[in-house]
């Protein structure tokens, strides 16, 4: 069955908008975490090689890798402007990669410790950190991670992004201009790419990660319908020479985003179709249905467990039932 995925979440958003579903939706029975299966890290399989080893792109652009993910960072002139900021435990190998280039501006891709952890670090070294403004509530108090059933403490508030957008928006910064703008649900519920227009450059954050296995952080709003559609809004900006960043491995050509896109699109009709039928995540997993589509997970039923989670969250979507 094919699901009209952005007509469905616009009919859906009056209902979906905040976290007051979730507890509802929490307690349907079809994605039953199966303790049996241990939860095991999706960057496992991403060749890691030295933590803050640089790739320069263009003139004016270049990545730090493996902090853990990629750190992008645009030359202005006057210092750098960063996207993401590394983990904590990483932020001084990213400070060292950046070598004399003092951090003024400095944009999250979203809230998750991973692209955030450096923010303390340099916002008290006089960066101003962008957010769109769910990520900045996100960060600004606790929050629960149901998959290790732990609350993390809310970063110190040095950390939390003092300049927020809800859309798009453009800034200039030396002779770049800088776009931005909200993805919809494609990750966490707050998330944002950042588009070196000049450099063509697009930083995608974890919206797109092929080498990985999706990512949908569910209680923080991310989900497959969203994710496929976050993929149609970047291929709008990007063209034949536009150079994409992910969150995590190497970078992608535009042609690569669309393959990423046109398998979201199927994942998304697949998994939908099983969930709407009122197959639960063990359910899928027993019947392989990942391996129709050709591609190894590292965690099958880890990305099965958050897809049905997240389609659940967006159930009124399916006429109103899937369980
Ligand atoms: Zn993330």
């Amino acid at each position: 069955m094919q699901h009209d995925r952005r007509n469905f979440l616009k009919a859906s958003l009056g209902s979906v908008a905040g976290l007051s579903t979730l507890p509802l939706i929490g307690g349907l029975a079809g994605c039953a975490q199966n303790p049996a299966v241990p939860a095991s890290p999706r960057a496992a399989a991403v060749p890691q090689a030295k933590p803050g080893a640089v790739i320069k792109l263009t003139d004016r652009v270049r990545v730090i890798t493996n902090v853990p993910g990629n750190v992008v960072v645009l030359a202005t002139g006057d210092g750098v402007m960063l996207v993401d900021s590394g983990s904590a435990e990483l932020a001084a190998v990213v400070q060292k990669s950046l070598g004399r280039d003092k951090v003024q501006t400095l944009f999250n891709t979203h809230y998750h410790a991973d692209q955030t952890g450096g923010n303390a670090l340099f916002a008290t070294a006089g960066a101003e950190i962008h957010a769109h403004t769910i990520t900045k509530q996100w960060l600004s108090a606790d929050y629960y991670v149901p998959s290790e059933d732990r609350w993390v403490k809310a970063p110190p508030k040095e950390a939390i992004p003092k300049v927020t957008f809800r859309g798009k928006g453009e800034i200039k910064a030396g002779a770049e201009t800088v776009q931005f703008g909200y993805l919809l649900e494609a990750h966490t519920r707050g998330d944002a790419y950042v588009f070196f227009r000049d450099s063509n450059v697009l930083v995608a954050g974890d919206v797109s990660s092929p080498q990985r296995d999706p990512v949908l952080d569910w209680y923080a709003g991310g989900w497959l319908g969203g994710r496929a559609d976050a993929m149609d809004d970047l291929l709008e900006l990007v063209h034949d020479q536009t150079v994409v960043v992910p969150a995590y491995g190497p970078v992608m050509t535009a042609a690569e985003l669309k393959a990423e896109r046109d398998y979201m699109v199927k994942l998304y009709d697949l998994v939908a179709d099983k969930v709407h039928k009122g197959n639960s995540a063990k359910d899928m997993l027993e019947q392989k249905v990942l391996d129709t589509l050709g591609r190894q997970y590292q965690d099958p039923y880890r990305f099965l467990y958050d897809a049905c989670k997240g389609l659940q969250a967006h159930y009124t979507n399916f006429g109103g039932n899937v369980v």
